[in-house]
C-alpha cells in the first residue's frame, strides 16, 4: 500500500514557536507528526488530539527513517535547537552538536527517502552586528556568537544540499519572538528564562524580585536596547506560506520575519505597566556581553516571496497576550511533562 505523503514532520513542535505553528497546522487539517526530545519542550503544549507527538533525538537516524517509513513526510519543519546565546559562548560543542551537527544527520535521513522540503528555523542572530539598519537579506552575515554561527551553517549546509539533490529550504530568519495563543492555551514556558517581555512580566508578578536592564548608555534614543518583537502567531503563519511555497515546487529562500518596528527595553517596560497596571521593579544594569545596540528587520522580502506582513506591529499586541499567559493560574508555566524525556 502506498502511503500518501501529505504529512509533516514537525521537530522542537513542543516547544515554543513550534507548538503555535502545530496548532495552526493542524488546525487546518494537516497531518502533522512532532518529534520532540522534551529537553525543553512540553507535552501539553501539544493541544491538538490529532497530532503524534514522537519523543526522541532529532539525530537518532533509525527513530526518524522508522517515522519517514510509516509516514512518507512530504515536508520538515524544523525548529529543534538550543538557543541560548550566553551558554553557546561558555560551551560551544553543544551548540555545534545539537544545532548543526543533529540536522545533518535528519537531512541525511530525508535524503534516504526522498524528501525534499525543509524548513528551518534561523535567526537574525546570523546577522551580528548589523553593518546597516534596517536589516536587510543583504547585510553581511557574521555572526558574534556560535549559536549564530551554528545556525548560519545549516543555512549554508541547506544551499549545498539544494545545489546536490535538490533539496529546497526556507530559512526564516526570525527577530524576536514574543507574545502567545490570545486564548491562553498555549504560550512560552521556557527554563531558563532569558527573553525581555516574559522577564518583565515576571518582575511583575513577584517570580522574580525585580527586572535587570542591561545597558542605558547605547546609541539609542532612550539608551536602551533596541529590538524588533514579532508575534509568535505571525511567525507560525510565514512558516505555513514557506511550507506551501516549496511544496508548490517554488526555489528555495531565505527571510527575515520580522515587524519592522523597533521597541527599546524602556518601551517594553512601560508597556507592560500600561497593560498590568502595575510599576515595574527595576535595575539598572551594565550591558549584557553581545547585545548589538539595535537589531530591526526589513521584512519586505517575505512579503515578496511569501505574501507574507506581521498583522501585529503595536508592542501592545505581543504584551498583552503574554500577560495573559502570565497571569493565569498556570502563571505561565505548563504542568510537568506526562512523558519523561
Ligand atoms: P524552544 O526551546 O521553546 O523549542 C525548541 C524545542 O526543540 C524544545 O521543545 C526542545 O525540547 C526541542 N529540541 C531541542 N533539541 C532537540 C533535539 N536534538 N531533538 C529533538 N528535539 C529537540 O525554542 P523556541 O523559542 O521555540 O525556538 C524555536 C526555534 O527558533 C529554535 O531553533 C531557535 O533557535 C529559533 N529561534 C528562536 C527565536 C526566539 O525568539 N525564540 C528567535 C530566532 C530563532
Ligand atoms: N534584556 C534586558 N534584561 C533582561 C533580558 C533582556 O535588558 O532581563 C534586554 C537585552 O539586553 C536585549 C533585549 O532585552 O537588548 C532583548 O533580549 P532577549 O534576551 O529577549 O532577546 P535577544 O535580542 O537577546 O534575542
Amino acid at each position: 500500500m502506498t502511503i500518501p505523503n501529505t504529512a509533516i514532520l514537525v521537530t522542537g513542535g513542543a516547544g515554543y514557536i513550534g507548538s503555535h505553528t502545530v496548532r495552526l497546522l493542524a488546525g487546518l487539517g494537516r497531518k502533522v507528526v512532532v518529534l520532540d526530545s522534551l529537553v525543553f519542550g512540553h507535552d501539553r503544549a501539544i493541544i491538538d488530539p490529532d497530532v503524534e507527538l514522537v519523543v526522541g533525538d532529532v539525530g537518532d537516524q533509525d527513530l526518524v527513517r522508522s517515522l519517514f517509513k510509516k509516514h512518507n513526510f512530504a515536508a520538515v519543519v524544523h525548529f529543534a535547537a538550543y538557543a541560548y546565546v550566553g551558554e553557546s559562548v561558555t560551551n560551544p560543542l553543544k551548540y555545534y552538536q545539537n544545532n548543526t551537527a543533529e540536522p545533518i544527520k535528519l537531512l541525511q535521513v530525508m535524503q534516504e527517502c526522498g524528501c525534499k522540503v525543509f524548513v528551518f528555523s534561523s535567526t537574525c542572530a546570523t546577522y551580528g552586528v548589523p553593518d546597516k539598519l534596517p536589516i536587510t537579506e543583504a547585510n553581511q552575515q557574521n555572526p558574534i556568537n556560535p549559536y549564530g554561527q551554528s545556525k548560519l551553517m545549516v543555512e549554508k549546509i541547506l544551499s549545498d544540499c539544494d545545489n546536490a539533490w535538490g533539496l529546497r529550504s526556507a530559512c526564516l530568519r526570525y527577530f524576536n519572538a514574543s507574545g502567545c495563543s490570545p486564548d491562553g492555551k498555549i504560550g512560552e514556558d521556557h527554563n531558563p528564562e532569558t527573553h525581555l517581555i516574559p522577564r518583565v512580566l515576571m518582575a511583575v508578578t513577584g517570580e522574580i524580585e525585580y527586572l535587570e536592564v542591561f545597558g542605558t548608555d547605547y546609541d539609542t534614543p532612550d539608551g536602551t536596547c533596541i529590538r524588533d518583537y514579532i508575534h509568535v502567531e505571525d511567525l507560525a503563519d510565514a512558516h505555513i506560506r514557506a511550507l506551501d511555497h516549496l511544496s508548490a515546487g517554488g526555489e528555495s529562500l531565505r527571510c527575515n520575519l520580522g515587524t519592522g518596528v523597533g521597541v527599546s527595553v524602556k518601551e517594553i517596560i512601560s508597556a507592560v505597566e500600561e497593560i498590568t497596571g502595575k510599576t515595574v521593579p527595576v535595575k539598572y544594569g551594565p550591558r549584557r556581553a553581545g547585545d548589538p545596540a539595535s537589531l530591526v528587520a526589513d521584512p519586505a522580502l517575505a512579503k515578496e516571496l511569501l505574501g507574507w506582513v506581521a498583522s501585529r506591529k503595536n508592542i501592545r499586541d505581543m504584551v498583552g497576550p503574554a500577560w495573559t499567559w502570565m497571569s493565569a493560574p498556570n502563571r505561565g508555566r505548563y504542568p510537568p511533562n506526562l512523558i519523561s524525556a
